[in-house]
C-alpha cells in the first residue's frame, strides 16, 4: 500500500499535550495499515527563539553555525513524538534528514533538495513503525557532510518532497488554521474556507497562501502530481484540497532544480485595443471594462499603467475575431469616459498583429532572473516588447505577429523545453466545458502591503531595453513582481520611450535604487520615480479564463468605493491592481464581497 505522508507545523507540537494529539492522531491512522510518515516542525516559537539567540551574539551570524543551531528545533520534536507514539504502544523511530538522506544543494539557510533517498525509510516502514523525520532540514554531500536547512517554513517542502520521492498517496498538512481561506481572515472577517484550489491558483495567490504553504511545497506537489491537503490539527474536518494537474512521470534527482521553465506557449490569436490618455479617477476602468464585458467580449491581457498627468493609457487584448466588436465597444465609450467630451483627449488604436508568448513554470518563484532572461532572449533576436504581463507562474509579451516564430524558438533554446504546440483557439472546445465544471471565476482574493512601486521613466524604445534593467536586479537577487509597460510612446530628443513600473519589496528598494540610478543615466533614461504609498489587490481563478465580465466586477466594486486605480495588470488566472496603501483594506472587503466570496460560516482560527 502507498504511503501517507503527515506534516505538523509548530504550533500543532507546541506542547506536551499537544504532541500527545498529535501521536494519537498518527497513530490511528497507522492503525489502519497504512505506512506513516511523519514530518514535524520545531515546537512553537522555537526557531524564532533560536535565531534571537543567535542575534544577540552576532549581528550577522554565520550561516553555516545558524543551519547548525536551527536545524535542532526539529531534532527536539520528532524525538519526543516518537516517544509519545511508542507511549501508545505504536512502533515508531525518529531520523533527522541527514539520517534519512534528503539531500540538498551546499546552500545554507535556503538549500534546495536535490533527492531523498528511500531505502532506510522504506525499511522501517517495512517493519511497521511510523517514521517521525525532521522537517526543513537536509544535507549536502560533498568533502564535508554539511547541516542544511530549506529557508523558514521549510517543513512544508520537505513533506511534500518526501511524498513525491515515496510516491505516496497524499500529503496532509495539519496547521492551525481549517484550511485555505479566500482572504486572509484577520483583515476580513467573513472568509470562507475553500474545498479545493488548484496549485496554479494558491502559486498566484503568494501573498495570501504562503503564510499557510510554503510555495515551494506547493511547486514540489505541481511539478509531481502529489495530492496535497491542507486541515487543521484540532478537528476532523476536511480541510482544503491543494490540486495537482496530472503528471508525466518525472524524474527525482534535481528534485527542486528542474527547469524553472517547463512551456513556452504561443497563441496567435490576439489583438490589441490600446485606449490612449484615459481620465484617471475612479470608476473609468469599470466603466470600460463593464460595457465589453456586457458586450460578452472576453478580454486576455489588461495593462494600464502609471499615470501621466491627469489621463492613463490602458491597453488590452483580445481575439482577433472580437477585434471589431472591442473597438467599436471603445470608441463607443469615449464621450462617456470624459466630463467635458469638448476637451476629450482620448484615442483608441488597434493592431491585428500581434501575438502573445509566454513563459510558464513554477520554477520561477524566488529565481529572479527568469523574466529577465525571458526578454534579453528577445531582446538579441531584435524582437520588440509591446506589452509585458508578469505573475508568479506565468510571464507573457505581447509582439510583433511576424516575429512569432522567432520569438518560439529563441524561447525554446534558451529555457531549454521542447517546442510547445502553437496553440490557436478551439470555440468549439471551449463550448464543450460544462457549466457545472467549470471552476469559480475568482477562488480567492489577496492584499498584498509589503510592495513599493518603482517607475522608470522615458526608456528608449528599442529591444533589449528592458532586459538590462531586469537582468541587473536579477543578478542581485531582487525580485520583481507586477512589471507594467505603458502604451504611450514619448518621442525625446528624436527617439521613442516608454515608461516601465514594477513593484518590489519593501526591503529591497534602497539596493535597487542604488543598482538603477547609475543604469537608467547611461541607457539615458528619463529618471525613476519610487511610489511606498501603494497596495495590490489580486483577485486570482482559473475559471476567468475564456469568462467575459470578471475583470469589469473587479474594477466595479473598486469604483464603487471611489477607490481610483492606478495600475492594472493581469494574467489568464488573475488580476492585480495597484491602489493608494490607506485603501487596501476597504478595497479587499469590496472586492471579496463583489466575487460573492464572504458568507456567514465563521472560520475558527485558533492561535
Ligand atoms: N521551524 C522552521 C521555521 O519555523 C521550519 C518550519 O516550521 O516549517 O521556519
Ligand atoms: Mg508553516
Amino acid at each position: 500500500m502507498a504511503a501517507i505522508v503527515q506534516k505538523y507545523g509548530g504550533t500543532s507540537v507546541g506542547s506536551i499535550e499537544r504532541l500527545q494529539a498529535v501521536a494519537e492522531r498518527v497513530a490511528k491512522t497507522a492503525k489502519t495499515g497504512q505506512p506513516v510518515v511523519v514530518v514535524v516542525s520545531a515546537m512553537g516559537k522555537t526557531t524564532d527563539s533560536l535565531v534571537q539567540m543567535a542575534k544577540e551574539i552576532a549581528a550577522t551570524p554565520c550561516r553555516r553555525e545558524m543551519d547548525m543551531l536551527l536545524s535542532t528545533g526539529e531534532q527536539v520534536s520528532i524525538a519526543l513524538l516518537s516517544m509519545a507514539l511508542q507511549e501508545l504502544g505504536q512502533p515508531a523511530i525518529s531520523m533527522t534528514g541527514a539520517q534519512v538522506g534528503i539531500v540538498t544543494e551546499a546552500t545554507h539557510s535556503r538549500a534546495r533538495i536535490l533527492q531523498i533517498q528511500t531505502d532506510r525509510l522504506e525499511r522501517h516502514l517495512n517493519d511497521g513503525k511510523v517514521v517521525v523525520v525532521a522537517g526543513f532540514q537536509g544535507i549536502a554531500l560533498g568533502e564535508n557532510l554539511e547541516i542544511t536547512t530549506l529557508g523558514r517554513g521549510g517543513s512544508d517542502t520537505s513533506a511534500v518532497a518526501l511524498a513525491a520521492a515515496l510516491k505516496a498517496d497524499r500529503c496532509e498538512i495539519y496547521t492551525d488554521v481549517p484550511g485555505i481561506l479566500t482572504t486572509d481572515p484577520r483583515l476580513v472577517s467573513d472568509a470562507q474556507l475553500m474545498d479545493e484550489i488548484t496549485c496554479d491558483e494558491m502559486l498566484e495567490l503568494a501573498s495570501l497562501g504562503a503564510k499557510v504553504l510554503h510555495p515551494r511545497a506547493v511547486e514540489i506537489a505541481r511539478n509531481y502530481g502529489v495530492t496535497l491537503v491542507v486541515r487543521s490539527s484540532w478537528t476532523d474536518d476536511l480541510g482544503t484540497r491543494v490540486i495537482a494537474p496530472e503528471r508525466m512521470p518525472r524524474k527525482l534527482e534535481g528534485l527542486e532544480l528542474v527547469h524553472p521553465v517547463d512551456a513556452v506557449e504561443f497563441d496567435a490569436d490576439q489583438a490589441k485595443v490600446a485606449m490612449l490618455r484615459v481620465p484617471d479617477r475612479p470608476g473609468v476602468a469599470a466603466t470600460l471594462f463593464g460595457e465589453i464585458g456586457r458586450q460578452s467580449v472576453d478580454v486576455d491581457l489588461i495593462v494600464q499603467s502609471i499615470h501621466e498627468g491627469n489621463t492613463n493609457d490602458i491597453a488590452f487584448t483580445v481575439t482577433k475575431g472580437s477585434l471589431k466588436h472591442a473597438e467599436a465597444v471603445a470608441q463607443a465609450i469615449v464621450p462617456a469616459l470624459s466630463p467635458d467630451p469638448a476637451t476629450c483627449q482620448t484615442e483608441v488604436l488597434v493592431d491585428r498583429e500581434i501575438a502573445k508568448v509566454s513563459i510558464v513554470g513554477a520554477g520561477m518563484i524566488g529565481r529572479p532572473g527568469v523574466a529577465a532572461q525571458m526578454f534579453s532572449t528577445l531582446g538579441q533576436a531584435g524582437i520588440n516588447i509591446q506589452m509585458i504581463s508578469t505573475s508568479e507562474v506565468k510571464v507573457s509579451c505581447a509582439i510583433d505577429a511576424a516575429d512569432g516564430d522567432r520569438a518560439i524558438a529563441a524561447l525554446c533554446e534558451v529555457f531549454d523545453v521542447q517546442m510547445s504546440s502553437v496553440r490557436e483557439r478551439d470555440p468549439d472546445a471551449e463550448a464543450t466545458v460544462d457549466a457545472e465544471e467549470k471552476p469559480p471565476a475568482v477562488r480567492g482574493v489577496a492584499l498584498d502591503r509589503n510592495q513599493v512601486r518603482l517607475a522608470i521613466l522615458q526608456i528608449p524604445d528599442r529591444a533589449g531595453m528592458a532586459a538590462r534593467i531586469f537582468q541587473l536586479l536579477a543578478k542581485n537577487t531582487i525580485s520583481i513582481d507586477t512589471i507594467i509597460q505603458s502604451q504611450r510612446c514619448r518621442v525625446v530628443n528624436n527617439s521613442p520611450t516608454r515608461d516601465i513600473a514594477f513593484t518590489i519589496s519593501e526591503a529591497d528598494v534602497d539596493s535597487g535604487r542604488e543598482l538603477l540610478e547609475p543604469l537608467l543615466k547611461e541607457m539615458g533614461c528619463g529618471g525613476l520615480v519610487i511610489d511606498r504609498n501603494i497596495a495590490k489587490v489580486s483577485v486570482v481563478g482559473s475559471g476567468m479564463i475564456g469568462q467575459p465580465g470578471v475583470a469589469a466586477k473587479m474594477f466595479a466594486a473598486l469604483a464603487q468605493e471611489k477607490i481610483n486605480i492606478q495600475t492594472i495588470s493581469t494574467s489568464e488566472i488573475k488580476i492585480s491592481c495597484l491602489i493608494a496603501e490607506e485603501d487596501g483594506v476597504k478595497a479587499l472587503k469590496a472586492v471579496h464581497t463583489a466575487f460573492g466570496l464572504s458568507g456567514s460560516n465563521t472560520v475558527g482560527v485558533r492561535a
